[in-house]
């Protein structure tokens, strides 16, 4: 059985202050759920990890970052690295989100060298791929995933691919408020998976865990986490407020496979 995982991504949102306050309202809202049962990311921005991890210390909720530099230190301006992330607490970290492959020219290559700097410091990589609308509508849904999944995840051994978790997370669906039904989000998990199947092998597909992401909702959450290759999701918008963040863990948590 594979563990649900739920993350909420802040994107470019929240001043320091505000940050530990809904770091504070979801550690107030969620603490009777079994981290035995479900792991829960947050992922602020930058300026907020700090102040943030002191907050979610010794609770059931675990620290994410949005991206990273693949390089451990070096004369990137404006990067951040695994090593740097690792040091201020964090355990989980988005690579190839689709805003990054659209805006800041993230390639199938950088993901790649990316997993393995986030491998390299124990840190697990969540690893976005899916496709955008023109490619959904031109029949090309599959070819994308194939071209990030053996793109993005090349020459990653058998034990590493068992740290990284995938999220599925159609362009199309992604802060557009059109959500992906959860056939069109199991038929995808299931295609990721059976890659899986032939790039490693069943068992190591049958582990991997795999989210859905795109516009999710208290509201979808249920059927999309019903679906068998679902195994949680990756929230965007709203994960910004306490009560619906809480509310889409909580019936997350509900869902018995
Ligand atoms: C995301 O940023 O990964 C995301 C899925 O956003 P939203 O939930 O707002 O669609």
């Amino acid at each position: 059985m594979r563990k649900t995982i739920i993350a909420g991504n802040w994107k470019m949102y929240k001043t320091i202050a505000e940050a530990i306050e809904l770091a504070n309202g979801l550690k107030r809202e969620l603490f009777k759920l079994n981290s035995q049962e479900i792991d829960i990311i947050i992922c602020p921005a930058f300026t907020a990890l700090t102040e943030v991890a002191e907050v979610i210390v010794d609770s059931n909720i675990q620290l994410g970052a949005q991206d990273i530099h693949w390089e451990d230190e070096g004369a990137f301006t404006g990067e951040v690295s695994a090593l740097m992330l690792k040091d201020v607490g964090c355990k989980f970290v988005i690579i190839g989100h689709s805003e990054r492959r659209q805006y800041f020219g993230e390639t199938n290559e950088s993901v790649n060298k990316k997993i393995k700097a986030a491998l390299k410091h124990n840190l697990t990589p969540i690893v976005c791929v899916g496709e955008t609308l023109q490619e959904r509508e031109s029949g090309e849904t599959f070819k994308v995933l194939d071209d990030h999944i053996h793109n993005g995840l090349k020459d990653i051994s058998d034990t590493d691919i068992l740290k990284i978790v995938i999220a599925y997370e159609p362009v199309w669906a992604i802060g557009t408020g059109k959500t992906a039904t959860s056939q069109q989000a199991e038929e995808a998990q299931k295609y990721i998976r059976d890659l899986l199947r032939k790039v490693y092998n069943n068992d190591i597909a049958d582990l991997i865990r795999i989210q859905y992401g795109g516009s999710v909702k208290p509201e979808n959450i249920t059927e999309l986490m019903s679906q068998p290759d679902v195994d949680g999701a990756l929230v965007g918008g709203a994960s910004l407020g306490v009560e619906i963040f809480t509310e889409i863990v909580k019936r997350a948590s509900e869902v018995v496979k």
